[in-house]
C-alpha cells in the first residue's frame, strides 16, 4: 500500500487534478493499492482566514464564498461526467450552507473561538476530497470519501492538536479493514476530539495526515506531490540556483523543515521514523524527476552540508545581569516560565561566563515571552541582579543542516567567511552538539543575501569553470 498525498497546488484547478488522476491511475493500474490524503484547493485555507477576520470586523463575506464554491463547481463541470453531477454538487452545496450559517454567527458575535476557526478552516479539506473521491470514483477505481475527523483523534489544543496515536491507529486500521479492495481519498490537516469537536494539525499539516495513515497501515511508501522537484538545498523562492536532493535522512529532513523548509511539514517525519517508512517528495508537474527520497540514512556525495533553510522573522531576547552568573536553576526557571506562557523557543545561545542568556522566538511571541520574564523575576529585575530583557527585532535565522557535517573540519569557517565576504554580520550562532545543524542569527534585510553567498560557497564551488585552449599551426582537429 502506498499513501499518496497531494498538496493545495496539485488539486488547485480542474488542470492540475486531471495530472493528479493520471498519476493515480498509473500506479493503480502497476498493481499498487493506494490510499490518497488531500489539502485544501490552493490559497482556500488562507481565503477562510481572510473572511474569518472579515466576519469578525462585522464585513460581508458571501462574495468570496460564493467565488470559493464557484472554484469547486468549476471542477465538478469540468471534469466529472453529468450522471455524477447531481451527487457532487449536492454534498458540496451542503457544506457551503454551513459555512454560510458559520459566519452568520460569527459576524453576530464579532468574535471567533480557536474552535470555531478549526471548524470553518476544516471546509477547504472536506470539500477538495469530496470532489477527489468522486473523481477518483469515475476515473481509478472505487474512490472512498473519508473524513478524518473519523479516524485522527486529538486533544482540544485547538490550531495546532496533539495527535492520540493509540486511539488514531485503531481507527485508521478498521477503517482500512473495512474499505479492502477501495481508494480512501481521507481528508488531510483535519481531526477531531474524542468528543467530537473539529481540529486542526498545524498549518501544513496534511503533510502529518498521510505519515499518520502510513504508519498506522504499515504503508510501503509515503509519497508527497507538490508543485516543486523534491527537497532542494535550499528555497527555490529566495536562491535560484537551489537544486533538488537525490537523497536526505529524517533527521535532516526534520532540521531543515523546523528552520522553515516549507515542502515538509516538521512533525511528518515522526510516524514515519517510528515504522521505518520512507517519504518520497514528488513533484505533480514534473513526476518523471525522480524526486528526493527521505529515509534513514542521508546521501552519499555532493556537500557535506545537504541543505539550508531559514526562518525570515525573527525576534531575538536578550537577558542578562550579574544575578545570573553561577546560579544553579536560572535557565531551568527562564524556560519554565517560558513553556507556561506557550513561548516556542526557536534558537538559544549562552555565553561561557553564564552572564547572558540570548534567545530567538517568533515576534508574536515577544509580548508573552517579556510577562514571563517580568513574572518569574520580579525580585530579580527589581532588586537590579538582572537587566530589563533587550528586544532586538527584523532578525533571521539561517540554518545549514547536514547529517555527517560531524566528520568535516572547516565546514563553520566555510559558512562565516562567505558571509563575511558578503558583508553580512552575524548577531548570535548556535550549534548542537549532534552537529547536525549550524544556525546563525542574521539582520532580516540580509537574509537574501546570506543565503546565496553561503548557497554559492558550499554548493556550487566544487564546479569549476575551465577555458580549453587549443593553438597550433596547420590541421587543428
Ligand atoms: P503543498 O501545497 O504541495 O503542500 P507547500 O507550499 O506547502 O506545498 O510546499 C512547497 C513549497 O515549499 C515549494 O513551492 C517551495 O517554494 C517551498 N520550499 C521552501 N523551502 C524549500 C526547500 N528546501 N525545498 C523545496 N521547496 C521548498
Ligand atoms: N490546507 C492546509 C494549509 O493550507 C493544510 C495543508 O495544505 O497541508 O495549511
Ligand atoms: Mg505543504
Amino acid at each position: 500500500m502506498k499513501v499518496m498525498k497531494f498538496g493545495g497546488s496539485s488539486v488547485g484547478s480542474a488542470e492540475a487534478i486531471a495530472r493528479v488522476l493520471e498519476l493515480v491511475a498509473r500506479q493503480q493500474q502497476e498493481g499498487n493499492s493506494l490510499a490518497l490524503v488531500c489539502s485544501a484547493m490552493s490559497g482556500v485555507t488562507d481565503g477562510l482566514l481572510r473572511m474569518l477576520a472579515a466576519a469578525v470586523a462585522g464585513q460581508p463575506v458571501q462574495e468570496e464564498l460564493n467565488q470559493l464554491q464557484n472554484r469547486h463547481y468549476a471542477v465538478v463541470r469540468e471534469l466529472l461526467e453529468v450522471k455524477r453531477h447531481n451527487p457532487a454538487l449536492l454534498s458540496l452545496k451542503i457544506y457551503f450552507n454551513e459555512l454560510e450559517a458559520l459566519f452568520a454567527g460569527i459576524q453576530a458575535l464579532g468574535e471567533v473561538s480557536a474552535r470555531t476557526s478549526d471548524r470553518v478552516l476544516s471546509y477547504g479539506e472536506l470539500c477538495s476530497n469530496v470532489l477527489m473521491a468522486h473523481l477518483v470514483d469515475q476515473q481509478c477505481g472505487r474512490g472512498v470519501f473519508a473524513d478524518a475527523r473519523q479516524l485522527i483523534k486529538t486533544n482540544a489544543q485547538y490550531g495546532k492538536a496533539l495527535v492520540n496515536p493509540g486511539l488514531s491507529r485503531q481507527l485508521i486500521r478498521s477503517f482500512f479493514l473495512q474499505h479492502a479492495g477501495s481508494i480512501p481519498v481521507i481528508t488531510g490537516f483535519i481531526a477531531a476530539t474524542e468528543g467530537g469537536d473539529t481540529t486542526t494539525l498545524g498549518r501544513g499539516g496534511s503533510d502529518y495526515t498521510a505519515a499518520l495513515i502510513g504508519a498506522a497501515i504499515e504503508a510501503e511508501e509515503i509519497q508527497i506531490w507538490t508543485d516543486v522537484d523534491g527537497f532542494m538545498t535550499a528555497d527555490p523562492r529566495l536562491v535560484k540556483k537551489a537544486f533538488s536532493l537525490d537523497q536526505l535522512s529524517y533527521n535532516e529532513a526534520i532540521e531543515l523543515s523546523y528552520f522553515g523548509a516549507k515542502v515538509i511539514y516538521p512533525p511528518t517525519m515522526l510516524p514515519a521514523i517510528d515504522k521505518g517508512i520512507p517519504i518520497r517528495i514528488k513533484n505533480t508537474f514534473n513526476p518523471a524527476c525522480a524526486g528526493t527520497l527521505i529515509g534513514p540514512t542521508s546521501g552519499t556525495g555532493g556537500s557535506l552540508i545537504r541543505g539550508i533553510s531559514s526562518i525570515a522573522e525573527i525576534s531575538l531576547l536578550n537577558v542578562q545581569g550579574s544575578g545570573m552568573v553561577g546560579q544553579a536553576g536560572f535557565s531551568g526557571r527562564l524556560f519554565s516560565a517560558l513553556a507556561r506562557k506557550e513561548v516556542n523557543v526557536v534558537l538559544i545561545t549562552q555565553a561561557s561566563s553564564e552572564h547572558s542568556i540570548t534567545f530567538a522566538i517568533r515576534p508574536q511571541d515577544v509580548a508573552p515571552a517579556r510577562q514571563a520574564i517580568e513574572g518569574e523575576f520580579e525580585f530579580e529585575l527589581l532588586s537590579g541582579k538582572l537587566d530589563a530583557p533587550q528586544l532586538q527585532e527584523g532578525c533571521s535565522i539561517v540554518a545549514a543542516v547536514g547529517e555527517n557535517m560531524k566528520q568535516a573540519r572547516g565546514l563553520a569557517g566555510k559558512l562565516f567567511s562567505a558571509l563575511g565576504r558578503s558583508g553580512v554580520n552575524i548577531i548570535a550562532i548556535a550549534q548542537g552538539s549532534s552537529e547536525l545543524n549550524i544556525s546563525l542569527v542574521i539582520r532580516q534585510e540580509d537574509l537574501r543575501k546570506a543565503l546565496n553567498s553561503v548557497h554559492d560557497s558550499l554548493f556550487l564551488s566544487p564546479v569549476k569553470t575551465l577555458h580549453v585552449f587549443c593553438c597550433g599551426t596547420g590541421t587543428i582537429g
